[in-house]
């Protein structure tokens, strides 16, 4: 029996009723996309959109069309959006798999009518409106003449309109952007068809569906995890749970004499005579390098220090505190909860001196997510 060195345990019960706190918090007619791009944020793609599925969403966003393709191939009930630009070599598969891409310039007007020609089916997208982040989405001020030009396609069939907010902490900034987007509807009316959806918010802004009636979707990633985006949001304050945790074994304990200098580097010299403890895991699992003489890892219940340099494949941690005996193979848990004590995903990504949502998709292929499914 092969066992698990360490592991990243995924409660997608906990998921589930993520999704349900977040929706009732939101007015009945909001739809609730949900963004599972990189592997569902490292939680893994398939076990995460079934449950996903299972709990009501109304569709789902990716990044590209090797993700949409995973989950379309779970089902055919959900509307699967596509976040980014596509490569001109992918549009076939919009038709192959039933996508929705969001579409920002005349040249991918252009070729969505082709392909739509070609094949004899109408292509439903989203029209991405740049109102300020200045990456993919047409320009506020130039949407007009796009927007016309879409309109003489019957071919091209515009269901949605999107923004994306580049630094949500900003209030004046992120009103600024919301009033470029909104200028352009008022504009063009184009929101004004049944089932249209106009949405701009997510996880760390999240605040236009009371603001304005015209707002009836928002783009749900981080949060869904239970995690609360480090900037705060309107919904910062759900008590959402943390749907992931991560665990290593403890592989070995040594002493180890005062003066003694720990790992790569020597970055960290022992003040006094220690018990060292050799965490199972490393920077090829999931623990980034700068967290090195500055995370934690709980034992027991107990937090202890993790000291000298990360490496690949071992950590090393400070037992010389520990009030009673440690033994080979305790779980050591680097993120989650052991009785009274917790550590939280954005702590260690504070550790790691990143953001939770890289930190996320640092959680590399070596791990093993452990799925657990039951209601509480
Ligand atoms: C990733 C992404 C989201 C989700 O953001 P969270 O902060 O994780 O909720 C929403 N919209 C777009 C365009 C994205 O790229």
């Amino acid at each position: 029996m092969i066992t698990q060195r360490c592991w990243a345990e995924i409660n997608l019960a906990a998921l589930e009723r993520n999704l349900r706190l977040i929706r009732d918090s939101l007015p009945p007619h909001v739809r609730y996309v949900s963004v599972v791009k990189a592997d569902a944020y490292g939680h893994g793609i398939h076990p995460t959109a079934a449950r996903l599925m299972q709990s009501g969403v109304d569709l789902f966003a990716v990044a590209n069309i090797k993700e949409a393709t995973e989950i379309r191939e779970m089902g055919s009930g959900w509307p699967i959006l596509i976040l980014g630009p596509l490569l001109e070599e992918e549009d076939e598969a919009l038709i192959e798999f039933d996508l929705i891409p969001t579409l920002s310039t005349e040249v991918e007007l252009n070729r969505l009518c082709a392909l739509s020609q070609k094949h004899q089916k109408q292509i439903s997208v989203h029209l991405k409106i740049d109102s300020g982040m200045g990456r993919n989405g047409i320009w506020w001020n130039d949407a007009i003449p796009l927007i016309e030009e879409i309109k003489k396609h019957s071919e091209i069939k515009l269901c949605g309109a999107l923004t994306h907010f580049a630094q949500p902490s900003d209030l004046s900034f992120t009103e600024e952007q919301r009033t470029r987007f909104l200028s352009i509807l008022q504009n063009t009316e184009i929101h004004q068809k049944p089932g249209f959806l106009v949405h701009a918010d997510n996880s760390s802004s999240l605040r236009s569906f009371d603001r304005n009636a015209i707002f009836n979707a928002v783009r749900i990633g981080l949060l869904q995890f239970g995690v609360s985006p480090p900037q705060g949001s309107i919904l910062a304050d759900l008590p959402v749970e943390p749907v992931l945790s991560f665990h290593a074994k403890l592989a070995m304990i040594k002493n180890l004499p005062e003066g003694t200098t720990l790992s790569y580097g020597r970055q960290y010299t022992l003040q006094r005579d220690s018990k060292i403890g050799i965490i199972s895991a490393g920077y090829g699992d999931a623990i980034p390098l700068p967290c090195g003489n500055r995370a934690f890892g709980l034992i027991n219940g107990q937090n202890y220090p993790l000291v000298g340099r990360v490496t690949m494949d071992q950590t090393l941690i400070d037992l010389t505190d520990a009030p009673s005996e440690i033994e080979l193979g305790q779980t050591v848990t680097l993120i989650g909860r052991q009785k009274e004590k917790e550590i939280l995903l954005t702590e260690l990504a504070t550790h790691a001196k990143t953001i939770p949502w890289e930190l996320l998709c640092s959680i590399t292929k070596r791990v093993p997510r452990v799925y657990t499914t039951i209601r509480e």
